[in-house]
């Protein structure tokens, strides 16, 4: 297992100058401590070319949050992977419920982009994550096989392998609610279980799994605990140096 992956999410917050400010203070924060996990910074589209000039040479990675199922093609307003690569990204965050719930991002399109993510040589973090009417009615794990099976079945074990996954329970993202402890801990189990089973132990064991769902220095530390818990994907602590900073090392 590689070192835990800690990605900060900054969706559409910041311009060009807010967003080198902000990489600026996570480098320079960086700079002060030992720092075991593994950094992704995902800032807006418009960004990535700033953000990326920033971090170059430093042990932060850049991370789109979102890329486009082909590589060219009429296709008003999005963006290709071979876009988001040629600005050194080596990471791209698919299936985000935001995607999924607000934009109607189907499981056969996370599929289509995953694919096209890994073949172009990005590291896609795909998402997963039930609803609180789905958690509700005790579909969690059903929705969550249905979103991996589905994601997962056209790619190839040397791409599994590549490809980090995170729980995100969608009732928990921005909303300042919590999943405990023991819910973290069962679903991040049930998709090892899931790995294993599927694809053998090599990838059971090696992929890694992060949480992501209103985590925050206070709770951190806790999370990064769980033995299953492989990295955090952070919203809105990551906005903000003095918050995202600890978040990085309560793997530390
Ligand atoms: C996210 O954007 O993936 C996320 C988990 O957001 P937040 O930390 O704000 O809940």
């Amino acid at each position: 297992m590689n070192a835990p992956l800690v990605i900060g999410n900054w969706k559409m917050h910041g311009g060009q100058s807010e967003c080198l400010a902000l990489a600026r203070a996570v480098l320079k924060g960086l700079k002060k401590g030992p720092c075991r996990a593994d950094v992704a910074l995902a800032p807006p589209f418009t960004a990535l070319g700033t953000v990326g000039n920033a971090i170059r040479r430093s042990k932060i990675k850049l991370a789109a949050q979102n890329c486009h199922w082909d590589e060219r093609g009429a296709f008003t307003g999005e963006v290709s992977p071979l876009m988001i690569k040629e600005l050194d990204c080596e990471f791209v965050i698919i299936g985000h419920s935001e995607r999924r719930h607000i934009f109607g991002e189907s499981d056969e399109m996370i599929a289509r982009k995953l694919a096209t993510a890994n073949a172009q040589g990005l590291r896609p973090v795909l998402c997963v994550g039930e609803t609180l009417a789905e958690r509700r009615h005790k579909l969690t794990f059903k929705i969550i096989t249905r979103q991996l099976r589905s994601a997962l079945k056209g790619l190839a074990k040397d791409a599994i392998e590549k490809l980090e996954i995170a729980y995100e329970p969608v009732w928990a993202i921005g909303t300042g609610q919590n999943a405990t402890l023991a819910q973290v801990d069962q679903v991040h189990q049930q998709i090892r279980k899931y790995l294993t089973t599927s694809f053998g132990s090599a990838i059971g064991n090696g992929v890694r799994i992060v949480y992501g769902g209103s985590v925050k220095p206070e709770n951190a530390n806790e999370l990064a605990a769980l033995k299953e818990v492989n990295g955090l994907l952070v919203g809105g602590a990551s906005l903000k140096a003095e918050t995202f900073l600890p978040i990085v090392r309560s793997f530390n």
